[in-house]
């Protein structure tokens, strides 16, 4: 069966999505799941995945995942984290998803690798650098018509052929696991890097010095690639999806479930998914708003952060630099770089350190 956390609101439930690809056909199956087992809600995780909170059911939860082809093993559950550049294939750009599949099968098929901490990442990056970016355990980035064999975020100076770097990915990955002395990430192994190049046979030459990253547009068309106008990103709101929102999503044709709290569409009615909520603007002060679980999931939580921040973010200007909303002094979840900190105390907000303030007044101080 599906493994279940509990959290402060109940049961939640974790369903990977290796390189984030849902079916239409998948994505209702998991929404009716959370209408009828949980709070009705998909939540989207940094790491591309959907969570199902206040679960009342769980086995029933894993018979219907089976049967929509949701969770092909339950031994390698905790260890499928496998992103993809979502754009891949549909912008013009490589298209990773043969190299995504071959990875999560040999990964399933390896009784070994399900001793990978569940933190272990492994990442595909089409080239435009939006996934080399994110520090993956194991990685590979394509360099013109081959893949660089990233380690811990670090290009080795490694080059493959596609067609044999899920097999070096997953020997990478049992490399780390013949190292490792209780570490969770590769980073986090002394000399790690090295340690798995030589148990790989190849030597550290030095990794090419590539463009800087191009970020997945934070809302709105891509107009690229063979699908052009079709082709949109929805920022999802605090990474909440709803019942009438999923259920728009799932009239598109395809569906890639990012790690920005955003899916990537083709062939949806951008008027229509407004409608419902979600954001295809790229200038929406949407795009730049997160938060943390907060109450009632999260038993730690001062406050509903999420309750707040969509009454509050109405209110903010477009383009607003990034806003990130914590229940407590743990911060999960907030964005690497400059953000506004607003932080739940016992009587209100504190925005970058402030005194206390409202919900409302912190707005003031957002901008
Ligand atoms: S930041 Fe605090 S309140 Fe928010 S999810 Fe983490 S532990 Fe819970």
């Amino acid at each position: 069966m599906l493994s279940v956390h509990q959290a402060a609101d109940g049961g939640l439930a974790r369903v990977r999505l290796p390189g984030g690809v849902l079916s239409p056909m998948q994505l209702r199956v998991l929404s009716e799941a959370s209408r009828e087992l949980g709070d009705g809600n998909l939540e989207l995780t940094s790491r591309g995945n959907i969570q199902i909170r206040a679960l009342r059911a769980p086995g029933e939860l894993s018979d219907r995942l089976y049967d929509a082809g949701l969770l092909p093993s339950i031994t390698h559950e905790r260890v499928r984290n496998i992103l993809a550049s979502p754009l891949s294939g549909l912008d013009g750009s490589y298209d990773l998803q043969a190299l995504v599949g071959e990875l999560d099968r040999g990964l399933c098929a390896s009784p070994r690798l399900a001793e990978l901490p569940g933190r272990f990442l492994f990442a595909l990056d089409d080239g435009r650098g939006d996934l080399a970016a994110v520090g993956a355990d194991v990685g590979v980035r394509v360099v013109r018509d081959q893949l660089a064999l990233l380690l811990a975020g670090e290009d080795t100076g490694v080059r493959l052929a596609p067609a044999e770097a899920p097999l070096v990915m997953l020997r990478a990955a049992e490399a780390f696991l013949d190292e490792r002395d209780g570490e969770w990430r590769l980073g986090e192994l002394a000399d790690g890097v090295a340690k798995v190049l030589s148990r790989l046979g190849y030597s550290r030459s030095g990794g090419q010095q590539q463009a800087d990253a191009e970020e997945l547009p934070a809302g709105g068309p891509v107009r690229a690639g063979v699908y052009g106008p079709e082709l949109l990103v929805a920022t999802v709101p605090l990474g909440s999806l709803g019942p009438e929102q999923a259920a728009v999503l799932a009239e598109a044709g395809r569906l890639r479930v990012t790690p920005w709290r955003s899916v990537v569409v083709v062939g949806a009615d951008a008027d229509r998914l407004q409608q419902t909520g979600l954001v295809v603007d790229s200038e929406s002060p949407w795009n730049r708003v997160t938060a943390c679980a907060g109450k009632p999931g999260c038993g730690k939580a001062l406050a509903d952060v999420r309750r707040d921040a969509r009454r509050v973010t109405p209110a903010l200007p477009k383009n607003q630099r990034p806003v990130h909303w914590s229940g407590c002094e743990r911060r999960c979840g907030q964005p690497a770089g400059d953000f506004v900190d607003v932080l739940a105390l016992t009587d209100g907000y504190s925005v970058d350190g402030s005194e206390a303030v409202t919900a409302e007044q912190s707005v003031m101080r957002m901008r």
